[in-house]
Formats: structure tokens, sequence, C-alpha cells
């Protein structure tokens, strides 16, 4: 007889998109997935990843890809051993406890995930900030979102993305900046093409250095030289001053600054940004005349704009635009950063991050921080400013930092200038790793693994892309020894709060409803005021945004509907936006710009979609992209071996001809994170070269602002590689 099948409702553990699933299963087995019809992020939708999300969970796959036993070893000269929970937890404890008492809390590095339910995000920053005393607790976010959040906190008072899905449906031009949308969000890019089908005369702007899938679609292609899209925007603006298409009374009436903005982008005339961003001036006139003096223009955007040491500047200069000319807080109209994690909102609304606090508190704020004591039961929280990612690395390389607990990311392939990331990790005198998967890079430095519960079988809320929170469920109890990562914070704070003769913070929740609810009570007055929404109206509702305050019967679907901004005054700010150039160009010895990213098919280091057979389809191996130009006067030919260097590193990778990419560029997918040759053999000295992924070579300069690292742009140099 075949177990009774059942359905669970919860949601996709991929893209910012949030997109609503049902599983199929029975007690034993996920048996399939499909779209939920009614959650308003997809009706129903989902894209090659989330409809094989039961495949990456058949208990066959599960068993030889995941860690099933919590390990352990207690020098680092031993092998890990498989362990059990108690003594995992009290190992780890004592040695917390130990490194707060000999070399301060500061000595402590927490560095968690955007894919992290809100409730485990919550659990960990009240474990690092509220108990071991430290703000040193950061997410792959940093890699992610910064600079977006930046930018919105400067600009409109508040890091509330103020747009919403229904826009697409609303816009009349859509300007998709530095994001491949077919790729990254794919369902949301299926309501672009079914908004263009059924309003012809939508208008959809790419910038974009690669003429990707989304840019091919495109009814204008703005193909930018890589990094100048300040350039670009401040010269939009320029025209729109010169054109008079200005919002004037939105101007003098909702926002401060434009004079000193007017007087910078005065330089931006057509024919110096026409040079620098490497386009034609006719499609500059062309892409502002349709932006500014539409009914409603919508900018989606994401990586190309915010992995950059200008990325905050980036994301201002396009929400300066917005706010010139009056396209914001009204239908089809705003500035939308979309999140790339499932979850990245989610963490930055506990203040899961080195600079923020519980509901988007600020760190630097001493009533912010006295709120959040107050909330916990403790005296104070720290206020010395946390490290964030890519500092919180070079820390641990120099020693400062001595314990890393790493939780749900991968950094030995995620983090850009991997070396400086292995002697950290080296260093470090004990690496916490808690993982669902066993073969991440990262898993080679752990001294403690936590084996973690996976998608399927945790429980919580995520918030997606339009401050959208959705509940997530567990159809199956996790697998093998795996427990969810709420349960493995609070039995280590547990253990360490007793070590330390202290009795708070709170941390001995029964699920994890009881953390959404302290959760949602610590946003009260907030921006982001959640207090009315508790599991039973999203379990009896369904999904929500954010504001949803005590008593409300719907979440806000837009915010500054009133041109009312979260600023001290009300009013938004226009921030003068300077070009500064790539902290990386070529020159005779670099002569190539490094882009890198997703492929359509795969997720981050493809711990999941990697046990996917049918996922390789698409693109079954990595590859340097390659200009036929640039092939063609190196003598490259498709699939020859290219060793692609600069002073960080290097890797070797078949050749691949890209139509979209200008000569002078190369594209190289994120995904893959060991030096990969296609079945070609090297020699000895050809092995030799460093097995490491794209991250070999990609810089860790970071953003002044956001310390968001620049990993879509490096300096590069090619070698076809002789097999003879
Ligand atoms: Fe999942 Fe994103 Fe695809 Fe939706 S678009 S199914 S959230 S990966």
């Amino acid at each position: 007889m075949h177990p009774t099948t059942q359905e669970t409702k919860s949601t996709c553990c991929y893209c910012g998109v949030g997109c609503g699933v049902i599983i199929e299963h029975n007690d034993l087995e996920i048996t399939g997935v499909r779209g939920d019809p009614e959650h308003p992020a997809n009706f129903g939708k989902l894209c090659s990843k989330g409809s094989s999300l039961h495949l990456s969970a058949k208990r066959i796959l599960q068993q030889q890809a995941r860690v099933l036993a919590p390990h352990m070893r207690e020098n680092r000269a031993d092998a890990l051993r498989e362990s059990d929970w108690e003594s995992c937890f009290e190992f780890v404890s004592e040695r917390l406890a130990q490194c707060i008492q000999e070399h301060g809390p500061d000595s402590i590095g927490l560095y968690v995930s955007g894919q992290l339910l809100t409730e485990d995000y919550y659990l960990f920053n009240k474990l690092a900030k509220g108990l071991i005393g430290t703000n040193n607790i950061d997410s792959n976010s940093r890699l992610c979102m910064s600079s977006a959040v930046a930018a919105y906190r400067q600009s409109l008072g508040a890091d509330a993305p103020p747009c919403c899905y229904e826009d697409i449906d609303q816009a009349e031009v859509i300007l998709i900046a530095g994001s491949n949308t077919a790729y990254a969000h794919p369902i949301l890019y299926r309501r672009i093409e079914e908004a263009r089908r059924n309003r012809p005369q939508l208008k959809v702007i790419v910038v974009d250095p690669r003429r990707t899938d989304t840019a091919q679609e495109a009814d204008l292609h703005l193909a930018i030289q890589p990094g100048t899209d300040v350039a670009l925007f401040n010269g939009m603006l320029y025209l729109c001053l010169w054109e008079g298409w200005l919002d004037q009374e939105f101007i003098r009436s909702h926002t401060d600054g434009f004079t000193e903005l007017k007087d910078l982008v005065r330089d931006f005339t057509p024919s110096m940004v026409a040079k620098t961003c490497g386009i034609r001036e006719q499609d500059l006139l062309e892409a502002t005349r349709w932006f500014a003096t539409s009914n409603a223009s919508l900018s989606l955007y994401c990586q190309g704009l915010n992995q950059s040491t200008a990325g905050t500047a980036k994301n201002s200069a396009l929400i300066n635009l917005h706010l010139a000319t009056g396209h914001i807080g009204r239908e089809g109209a705003g500035p939308f950063s979309l999140t790339g994690q499932p979850n990245a909102m989610g963490g930055r609304e506990t203040g899961g991050m080195a600079n923020l606090l519980s509901a988007h508190r600020d760190l630097n704020n001493a009533q912010h921080r006295a709120e959040v004591a107050e909330l916990w039961g403790v005296d104070e929280l720290p206020s010395t400013a946390g490290k964030t990612a890519v500092e919180m690395f070079n820390a641990a390389r120099q020693g400062e930092i001595k314990i890393l607990w790493i939780v749900c990311t991968n950094p030995a392939q995620s983090m850009p200038d991997q070396h400086l990331i292995r002697e950290a990790l080296e260093r470090a005198e004990l690496v916490i790793v808690q993982e669902a998967y066993r073969g991440t890079a990262t898993m080679a430095y752990a001294d403690v693994v936590f084996p973690a519960a996976s998608w399927g079988e945790k429980s919580g809320t995520v918030t997606n892309s339009e401050r959208r929170i959705s509940r997530v469920r567990a159809a199956l109890s996790p697998f093998a020894q795996a427990k969810p990562d709420w349960e493995i914070a609070k039995a280590v704070a547990l253990k360490l709060a007793r070590k330390l003769h202290r009795d708070k913070p709170y941390f001995d929740y029964a699920d994890s409803e009881e953390i959404w609810n302290e959760h949602r009570q610590s946003t009260a007055g907030r921006d982001l005021d959640i207090t009315g929404l508790s599991y039973g109206i999203l379990d009896e509702q369904g999904p929500q945004q954010w504001p949803y305050p005590f008593g409300a019967q719907k979440g806000a679907t837009r915010l500054y509907t009133t041109a009312q901004f979260a600023t001290e005054n009300g009013r938004a700010k226009f921030i003068p936006t300077a070009y500064i150039a790539p902290s990386e160009k070529v020159s005779a010895r670099y002569p190539f710009l490094l882009n890198t990213g997703r492929l359509r098919d795969q997720w981050h280091g493809m711990s999941r979609t990697g046990t996917v057979a049918q996922l390789f389809a698409h693109a079954p191996e990595p590859s340097v992209q390659l200009a036929a130009s640039d092939m063609q006067a190196r003598f490259i030919t498709e699939g020859d071996l290219i060793e692609i260097s600069n002073a960080r590193g290097k890797i070797i990778l078949p050749a691949n001809q890209s139509d979209s990419l200008h000569s002078g560029q190369v594209f190289i997918p994120m995904h893959w994170g060991q030096e990969f040759t296609g079945g070609h053999h090297l020699n000895q000295d050809q092995m030799s070269s460093e097995h490491l992924g794209v991250n070999a070579l990609t810089t860790s300069a970071f953003d002044p602002s956001s310390k968001q690292p620049e990993l879509k742009l490096a300096h590069v140099k090619i070698n076809k590689i002789d097999l003879a």
C-alpha cells in the first residue's frame, strides 16, 4: 500500500522572488512540488529551480549529500570524527566561554546567511549581541544587498523597498539595471513578459554591460562599460534638467538637496556620458525621454549595482532620478531593489548584521541600543562597530578573531579574494560550520560540524523582495541527526549562559512561533511594524506585506504613497553622487575585465541544485565566456583551456564564445568552486594551478558606506594553455 500523500504549503528556498510552493509528500519522502496558485508572488508558476525542489530533496540523494551527524575534533592536527550533539554543544559553549574570558567578546565572529529563516536570524543576532556581547555578526547578505540598504536609508530614511510586484503590471517603462532578471528572478521576468504581451506600449530598458537574455528582449539595451552606472544615471538627470522633464512640484514639496545635486550633474553632458559609458548619445536621450516622460516608471535592480565599490552611489544615483521625476510612491513607479536571496530582507528586519539592531534600529543610536537591551532583559548592548563580512575574515586572518561560527553559507567559495579567506579559516583557532550539505569548500576548515535541517524540514518565515512575509513549513522531520538552525543556536546559548553565569537574555524557546512573537514585538512603532502579524493570520490569510501593525486588516502594498518619507523631516534626500571609476581598470598587463554572475538553473555554490541532473542540461560545465573577436585575435577555439589570472590567483576553464560580451570583457559563472578542465588532461605544472573558483580572482575592495565587496569587476589576463 502507498503511504498517504499529504500536501504542505511552503516557500521556495532559492531566490528573493519568494514563490509559494505546495510540497507533496508522505511521512518518509517529498514526492513532488508545484507552485501555489494562491501565492501572490507567483500565482502557481515555478521556474526550473523551484520546480525541481522535490528532486533535490530525495532521500537517496540526501543520504549522499547531507551531513548526517555532528562531528568535531579537539585539535587541528586530528581528523574530524563523528560525535553527538551533547558533546559538540558542550565543547563549543566551553570554547566560546573561554574565548570571551581570555580575549573578550569581539574575539568571536558569526557569519550567517540570507538563506536562514527570520526566526533563525533573530536568535543568532540575540546570541551574538545579547549574550556573547559582540556586534561581530554579519551575513552573506553583505555580498548581496547592503548597497541597496545603505542607499534606501540615506535617500528615503529607511531600508524599505517602496514597490511591489503589481507595479510590473502597471508600469509604462521598466528600467532594469544590473540584473539578468530572466535568469536570477525568473518568475518576475515572466511577469514582465506577460505585461509586455498585455500592453505592447510598455517599454523595457536594460542597463547591463552584457547582452544577456534579459537585454536581448529589451526595447533598448544600454550596454555600458562595466562600473559606469553612476555616470549614466547622472547623465540621465542632466538631460531631465536640460529638457524640462523634472517634476518640480514633487522636488519642491517633498525633497531636500536638489540644488547641490544640480551643481554636480552639470558636468554629465551627453557627450561626456556617452564616452564614459561607451553608449550612443541618442540611446541615452531615448532612454531618458521614456523614463522621465512616462506616467509610471519602475526600476528593477540587483547585483550589477550592489556588488561594487560604488554600490551605494549607483543605487543613490538611480533613486535621485526617481525623486527628480516624481516616479515614486505611485502605482507602477519607484526604485525597486530585487533581493538575491530568499530571506536577505528578513535578516535585516531582525538586525542580524554588524551595523544593525532588531527592527531596523541603528547600532550607533544609544536610544535604539537601550530599547533592544530592555526587550532582551540585559543591562546594555555592545556599542563598538561590528566587523562586516570582509572585515571579519581580515580580523580572523590577523588573529584578532579567534572563533568563527559559519552558518548556512560557504565563504571558502563565495567570498572574494579566496586566498585571504582561506588564510583566515586556517588561522582561526576554532571554526564551527553549521551546514546541511557535506561537500562545501568551507567544510574542509571545520573543527566542529553542526548538521542543519534543510528546506522541507524547517518551519518559520521569510520576507521576499516586495516586503511580503510568507510561511515556510516543514513537510518532514529533519534528515538523519540534523536540527533546525534556531534549535542549534538555542542549545549553545543555554549552555553558554550557564557558563557565563547569566540568566538573561531568554533562550528557552519552545518553537519557532515563540521566537516570531518576540521578533514582532520588537517591531512595535518601527517602520516595519508587524505587531499584528501572527502565525495564525499568515496561516489563515496567506502571505502579507509589512508594515502590518496591530489591528491592521492588510499590509502596505506600497510605501510613501503620501510622499511622507521615513526621514526625520519626512522629506526624501537627494544624494550627490560623484562618478568614481571602478577599483580596477584594464592595463597592458591585465587587458580584460572580468564579470561574474548566475546561470539560469543553478543556485549559489550548487550544494542543492548540483544534486539534480536535469539542472545541468542548460550549462553542463563551467566555462569562461569570451567575445568572438578576442578569441580570433588569440587563436582560441571553443573548448580550448584558458588560464585566467591576476595578482590574486588563477583558474583554468574551457573557452566558450559568447555573443553577449564586448571585446575586452570575460564572464565566469559564480557557481563552480573548483578548477574545472572539462575532461582535458593537464600536466603536473598545470595541475598545480589553484583549485579555486572564480573568487580566486575577485577583489575584496568594498564600498565605503555599505562595505559590500566588488564581486562583479576585476582586471585579468588570459592565456591559452598548451596541452602538448
Ligand atoms: Fe524559486 Fe525564485 Fe524560481 Fe520562484 S523564481 S521558483 S523563488 S528560484
